[in-house]
């Protein structure tokens, strides 16, 4: 199915105005069949600089953070309707520049509305302490706004992942510079000028440059007048972006990469872990950070359960994401293609032995865009790049395993630590297993969050801090100690 779509070009927003940028625009296109969806602002170093210098008068100006709580908390439930209102268009706009199905940019949106309600509530209940304190009459302990945040953002879930940090920025009082992935800079600039729309916003409080990340990205980072950086991304951009955070001793988040282990016991509901275990990995074609990219089942049930496995994901729908039929849509670009292909070689190089999948689509209009099979690998190897790196695309590796232990020793055994799934009926094994997993989240019989109370994050290399929940909201505060001495009399300072 083909949807009509007007293309738009975007400037950057900046101080409450749209810029043009002085160095053209960049171009963002369709994965599933090449057309062109935006166009947007390829930003130079100047742009950022002048979106940086409108975010700090902002901030220093205290026009945003000196507002009564009620205040932000109406915007960013103004925010949140605005998505709910639009949803239609976004969600469209959504699926041609990112490739995914209709139904999970629709869910992507929603989460990202809700996300931001939250954190509307969340702006009214940031609350301080007040300790009893040996060497003062009074001691108070506040919460202060970090400051200009750098928000950059990746493609996978632009819209979702950017009100992950808009969301508590706005809520603590921040100002906000935000660098969408060049790859989703459309829709990104189209939820912009959104919010551009709402009242209650003064000007330089959101300001958004794109371009490209090496360029655009790293200017922002670098910028000595951001206070903090909040960054989505591959866990080798993120170390680039902590070193070059160094030099000012910038606040950082850092949301990266992961390699997921999705547990299947043998006294699992296996009608609820089958497809828990083949979505958790083919949707979004394998492209989430949460990928259950790494399959372990109970060598007791490997057998049965792997075929009726093979047998659900050799019957996914590959196709545009505007299709309704389509359950998986293409990888986002021909760079993720090849990526994600070279892969596909190694594992096969190293020995594991494919048993679903393993290549390109390209019959009729397939050939078009970037669309790749749904692939198992059986036979990996702890040591395979294929069982220890960060694929992104929708391919699977597994491995039996013998006993709780066991399961926990395999999962472990990994640079990163961000999230996984269990499938058991049995308490004490759960709680053993999930106590036992070193990864931010363990999702024991689902697979993903309910919602934005819960914090996200990762352990090991897949990041720093958490985003969503009140956790969320922190790594937009600072804290302080306001030490009162109210008697004449007051005790000298002492150590
Ligand atoms: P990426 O690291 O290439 O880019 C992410 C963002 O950083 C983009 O906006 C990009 O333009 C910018 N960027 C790139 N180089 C930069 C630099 N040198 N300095 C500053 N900014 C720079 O990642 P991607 O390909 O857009 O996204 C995929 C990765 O994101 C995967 O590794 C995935 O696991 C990770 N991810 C993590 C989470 C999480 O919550 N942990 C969520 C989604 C995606």
């Amino acid at each position: 199915m083909q949807a009509k779509n007007e293309v738009k070009t975007y400037s950057n927003y900046i101080g409450g105005k749209w810029q043009k940028p002085s160095d053209g625009y960049i171009e963002s296109r369709n994965p599933a069949n090449g057309d062109l969806v935006s166009r947007a602002a390829r930003s130079t170093p100047e742009d950022v600089s002048s979106a940086v210098e409108e975010a700090r008068k902002a901030f220093d100006s205290g026009a945003w953070s000196s507002k009564r709580p009620s205040e932000r908390a109406k915007v960013l439930r103004e925010a949140a309707e605005v998505v709910r209102r639009e949803i239609g268009g976004l969600s469209v706009l959504l699926t041609l520049e990112n490739g995914k199905p209709l139904a999970d940019a629709k869910g992507e949106l929603l989460n990202a509305a809700n996300v931001l309600e939250y954190y509307s509530s969340a702006a009214r209940h940031v609350v301080g302490k007040v300790p009893r304190y040996s060497g003062a009459d009074i001691s108070l302990v506040v919460h202060e706004p970090v400051g200009v945040c750098g928000l950059i953002v990746p493609w996978n879930s632009p819209i979702s992942l950017l009100s992950w940090k808009l969301g508590p920025a706005l809520a603590a009082g921040c100002t906000v510079v935000i660098k969408p992935s060049a790859n989703t800079s459309g829709i990104s600039m189209r939820f912009i000028e959104l919010l551009a729309s709402i009242d209650g916003v003064p000007p330089g409080v959101i300001n958004a440059v794109t371009g490209p990340g090496d360029k655009v990205g790293a200017e922002l980072v670098k910028n000595g007048k951001v206070d903090k950086v909040s960054f989505t991304g591959s866990t080798e951009t993120g170390r680039k972006i902590m070193e070059m955070a160094s030099a000012n001793l910038k606040k950082v988040n850092l949301e990266c990469g992961g390699k997921s282990t999705d547990l299947v016991f043998d006294d699992a509901n296996m009608e609820a872990a089958l497809p828990g275990a083949v979505w958790s990995i083919f949707r979004s074609a394998g492209q989430s950070c949460n990928a259950g990219s790494r399959l372990l089942v109970q060598d007791t049930v490997y057998d049965d359960f792997m075929r009726k496995y093979k047998e659900a994901a050799g019957a996914i729908k590959v196709g545009d994401g505007m299709d309704p039929a389509t359950e998986m849509g293409p990888l986002i670009s021909k760079g993720q293609l090849e990526r994600v292909l070279g892969y596909i070689d190694s594992a096969k190089e190293e020995g594991a032995r494919l048993s679903l999948g393993g290549d390109r689509l390209v019959d009729g209009e397939y050939a078009k865009g970037n669309f790749v099979r749904p692939t198992i690998f059986e036979g990996v190897e702890r040591k395979m790049k294929i069982f220890q790196e960060e694929v992104f695309g929708p391919v699977l590796c597994v491995l039996p395993f013998r006993d709780e232990d066991e399961a926990i020793e395999i999962s472990n055994d990994s640079r990163f630590g961000l999230a996984g799934d269990l499938w058991s009926r049995s308490l004490p094994r759960i709680m053993k297993v999930s106590q036992g997993i070193r990864t931010g989240t363990v999702w024991v019989n689902r697979h993903l969050n309910p919602g934005p109370e819960v914090p996200f994050g990762g352990y090991k290399q897949s990041g720093l801090g958490r985003e969503t929940g009140m956790e969320g909201l922190m790594e937009y505060l600072q804290t302080k100690h306001i030490s009162l001495q109210l008697t004449e009399q007051g005790e000298r300072v002492r150590r």
